[in-house]
């Protein structure tokens, strides 16, 4: 490809663990709806996934744009980083307003790989996209909260040590305004016993996402993040870096559905010469490959406003919205130009196909990023 490479000697170190594990190991995996606890375990412990976690509390304190790179080429070696990608970035809520006790306290055990905080507990079935319409409740009782409530696609939550949870500690009936009124909680899921129950849902992708039944679940008040009622501009406060990253793992995708589609659009002979030779071939993934490259500039343009602390809601927000629709345009043309092989498991474009289609959908779906675009940056009327 054309494009000068940034951060590549991150991208070098990652391509080598990743050659560890090849298109069988995931093709495998999904399969067998397996989680890749060896390829995870492996990038904790060498501290890629600490990326993000400052030097003083034991991470590397690398940049947005080295930790997207990171998962960018994760995905663009034919695996697929949804499946820690949150360990990189759920810390960041406490990082940011997270006493200095619980920093101490859980930072470093994160960075080392000693305990996983990856699951994140914000969507309920009831209330979808509308967050502050949540249910789950945590009434405080001395010492402690005790949670009642439910969630609905608690992702990587039996790979877990800690999830963080989103819950009303004032109705929304009862709040001045709709977005205060929740808190974010640290919550010890061995702990938890049967509080928590978890029912996994068989999903189109190989993702190990949770409905979980909350029954009177105990979390001392020393766990709850920051101050009482704000839990949901905590939230809002990590979208900006959740949207870079995913960006990333989508362009990882694209590339790496551009790289097989060109590749067996030269070698497929059919009717006498190269499939790629055909108009109709070449210039859907031509197209992608535009696409692609406009949504890496808008990537690495979003980090470089985030690393430098500037404000960047537009560009991470367009960013996610060009990367997922450049994968997606790249997982069409890849099915395209495989034919019926693109439908064989063994070629693995089927599994990237679904893979690439989840980020136009979560973490929040493109149609809520077009909003914040239309009501945000453009001054449009509210729609909804
Ligand atoms: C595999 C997977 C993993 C996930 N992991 C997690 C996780 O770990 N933690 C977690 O908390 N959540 C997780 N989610 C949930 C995800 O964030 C939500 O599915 C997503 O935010 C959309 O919410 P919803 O599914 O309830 O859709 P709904 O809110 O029901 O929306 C359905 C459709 O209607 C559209 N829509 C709704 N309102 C409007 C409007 N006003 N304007 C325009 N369009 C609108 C939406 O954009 C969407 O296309 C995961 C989801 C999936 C599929």
């Amino acid at each position: 490809m054309a494009t000068r490479e940034e951060c590549p000697e991150i991208r070098r170190e990652i391509r080598k663990l990743c050659s560890k594990y090849g298109d069988a190991y995931w093709r495998n995996l999904d399969r067998d709806k397996q989680y890749p606890e060896v390829f995870v375990r492996e990038l904790m412990e060498t501290g890629w996934l600490a990326a993000l976690i400052p030097e003083e509390y034991g991470g590397s304190g690398l940049s947005i744009r080295e930790a997207g790179v990171i998962l960018e080429e994760i995905n663009r070696s034919g695996g697929n980083s949804a499946a820690c990608h949150a360990q990189m970035y759920i810390m960041g809520s406490l990082l940011r307003h997270g006493s200095e006790e619980q920093k101490r306290r859980y930072l470093p055990r994160i960075a080392s790989g000693e305990i996983r905080l990856q699951a994140f507990g914000v969507t309920e079935a009831d209330a979808g996209s509308d967050t502050t319409r949540i249910r789950t409740f945590a009434r405080r009782e001395g010492d402690y909260y005790v949670v009642n409530g439910g969630k609905i696609f608690t992702s990587r939550v039996q790979h877990s040590d800690l999830m963080l949870l989103l819950a009303r500690t004032t109705p929304y009936e009862q709040c001045e305004k709709k977005t205060l009124g929740m808190c974010l909680f640290l919550v010890d899921l061995h702990g938890a016993g049967d509080a928590i129950e978890v029912r996994p849902i068989d999903a189109m992708i190989n993702h190990e996402t949770n409905q979980l039944f909350i029954r009177d679940l105990k979390v001392p008040s020393e766990n709850r993040i920051g101050e009482e009622g704000r839990g949901f501009y905590y939230l809002l406060d990590g979208l900006n870096a959740e949207r870079i990253l995913v960006a990333s793992e989508s362009i990882g995708d694209a590339r790496w559905l551009i790289d097989h589609a060109v590749r067996y659009g030269k070698e497929r002979v059919v009717f006498n010469r190269p499939i790629g030779q055909n108009q109709g071939i070449q210039f859907p993934i031509a197209q992608a490959y535009a696409h692609t490259e406009a949504a890496d500039l808008m990537r690495f343009r979003a980090a470089a406003l985030f690393d430098a602390g500037e404000p960047c809601g537009e560009e991470a927000n367009m960013a996610k919205l060009l990367a997922s629709q450049a994968a997606w345009a790249a997982a069409n043309a890849a099915i395209d130009t495989y034919g019926g092989y693109g439908f064989a498991a063994e070629f693995d474009v089927e599994r990237k196909f679904r893979e690439a289609r989840l980020f136009s959908i979560a973490p929040i779906s493109n149609n809520m990023v077009l909003n914040y675009i239309a009501e945000h940056v453009l001054g449009l009327p509210r729609s909804y």
